[in-house]
């Protein structure tokens, strides 16, 4: 079956194809999606741009109405979706379904945040005069999303793009187009006038390309690689008018155990963090910093855990660990497992290719100890099934170890100490902080983002979303 792009009010077909591939069975083809073009995406922004002075002075009730209709389909529809995301995803059908609820979530989230968008007055320091604050919404705003997770990403930058009046230019990663061609479609149907929303699938060196240089684009959302989210920015700013840009990127997540952490907590919480989505997250705990007199316990149960992981097909309800997303990305996995035990770590179990009854990108979790902070696979983002153990004499040094990073996501400890806890929570360098909690695994209404090299500009999720969905405006009233 064909999918088109969604530009204006029509469903317009690509002058190609891409076949979307299952990493489950690489000889099923989950659908064929249209490939867009600089031309797709100029008459896209167009569309927009006409829809949005109507849409921008809608009523909020209007909109929160849209979202909370198309909230109830895609929670309506959990099953199949996730079937969809897990097909062409390769995450397990239990973290599909999640992720689809979080989707659901997320845009009833942002429906009522369309009707609670209120100003603020006071009086001017001149007599007489009034001041007041609102917010008004930004225009056009270009959406660039990546592969890991191919509604829920989607849904928390569109759901309040809308909500607070904007248009919108969609391009998922081409890896992924079936979960947001249904979102898109789900939202149409809903009632969002022709223009409003818009979809233009294909590669990001063209169509992602053409959409942040698009000179009818206010504001681009981006959600990434580091490298490309700066070549955005860059191309953002050189343009006239200069766009607003929110960039998301990778992240080198740290979990901090000390001695005394409850050992079952801080095993569950490796686990999870750094293995559960096949590691293909962003919050993805790939750095495991552990004290000296828990270190050899912690590395024990650890294996033990990790032997108890199934890989396999992501519809397999045995299955714990999914496949790779795509051949790229698993041999991106294997040559840091080779710099890794180049560099002198210890790979203690995993890094395998596995064979299962249908072909896919099937991998062990592996896990390395003897690892310093100074490796590659310490420093670099693998986005894979890869965790190390950097061993530490104490708290300390591992606070040290943590924050000695290029980037700033998302950090965790596990500790029974009251002390070490608020100290790590007040002094560790990321967006995001988890006590006894893995690092990946985060709430809809309250904002998302880190620091350094891992997020630039306004956080996302929850109210705070809307520092980067609208633009203050200050009035003074005589
Ligand atoms: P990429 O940076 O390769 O791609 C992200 C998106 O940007 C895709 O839609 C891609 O298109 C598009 N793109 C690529 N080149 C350009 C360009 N020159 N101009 C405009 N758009 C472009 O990342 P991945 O999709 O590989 O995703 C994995 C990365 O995302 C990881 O590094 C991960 O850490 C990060 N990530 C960060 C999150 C966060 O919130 N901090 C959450 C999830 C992932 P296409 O792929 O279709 O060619």
């Amino acid at each position: 079956m064909s999918f088109a792009n969604r530009i204006g009010d029509e469903w317009r077909a690509g002058a190609t194809t891409r076949p979307n591939i299952n990493p489950s069975d690489t000889t099923e083809v989950v659908g064929d999606y249209a490939q867009g073009s600089a031309l797709d995406v100029a008459d896209a922004v167009a569309a927009a741009r006409e829809a949005f002075p109507a849409w921008s002075r809608s009523a909020p009730m209007d909109r929160h109405a849209i979202l909370m209709r198309a909230s109830s389909e895609v929670a309506a529809r959990t099953e199949e979706l996730a079937t969809l995301l897990a097909r062409e995803e390769g995450k397990t059908l239990a973290d599909a379904r999640g992720e689809v609820g979080r989707a659901a979530q997320i845009l009833a989230f942002f429906a009522a945040e369309a009707v609670r968008l209120m100003g603020e007055t006071g009086p001017s320091i001149r007599p007489g005069v009034t001041v007041e604050v609102t917010r008004e919404p930004l225009g056009v705003v270009g959406v660039i999303t990546p592969w890991n997770f191919p509604i829920a990403i989607p849904a928390w930058k569109i759901a309040p793009a809308l909500a607070y009046g904007n248009c919108v230019v969609f391009k998922p990663a081409d890896l992924v187009p079936a979960c947001a061609w249904a979102l898109v479609d789900i939202l149409i149907r809903a009632g969002l006038p022709p223009g409003v929303l818009n979809l233009v699938m294909g590669p990001g060196s063209q169509v992602g390309q053409a959409l942040v240089t698009a000179r009818g684009v206010d504001a681009v959302t981006f959600t990434g690689s580091v490298g490309t989210g700066r070549g955005i920015a860059a191309a953002c700013v050189a343009g006239t008018p200069m766009k607003k840009v929110q960039l998301e990127m990778g992240g080198k997540n740290p979990l901090l155990v000390l001695d005394d952490a409850d050992l079952d907590v801080a095993v569950r919480a490796a686990l999870d963090g750094a293995f559960f989505q096949t590691g293909q997250r962003c919050t993805a705990s790939s750095r495991l910093i552990v004290t000296d007199g828990i270190h050899d316990r912690f590395v024990a149960a650890l294996t033990e855990g990790m032997a108890g992981l199934i890989v396999g097909h992501a519809l397999d309800p045995a299955t714990r660990i999914g496949p790779v997303a795509d051949a790229g990305q698993l041999a991106t996995d294997l040559s840091y497992i080779e710099k890794g035990r180049a560099e002198g770590a210890r790979l203690v179990t995993g890094g395998e290719i596995l064979n299962r009854p249908t072909p896919g990108h099937y991998l062990s979790p592996a896990l390395f100890t003897d690892a310093s902070n100074t490796m590659t696979i310490a420093r670099e983002e693998i986005f894979g099934p890869v965790a190390c153990v950097i061993r530490v004499r104490d708290y300390d040094e591992g606070l040290t170890v943590a924050n000695d990073t290029d980037f700033g996501l998302s950090a965790g400890i596990c500790t029974t100490s009251l002390k070490h806890a608020t100290h790590f929570r007040r002094n560790v360098e990321a967006g995001m902080v988890m006590i006894n909690l893995p690092t990946a695994g985060v709430d809809p209404h309250v904002p998302f983002g880190g620091r350094k090299g891992s997020s630039y500009g306004p956080r996302e999720q929850g109210s705070h979303a809307r520092d980067f969905y609208t633009t203050v405006k200050t009035g003074y009233i005589g």
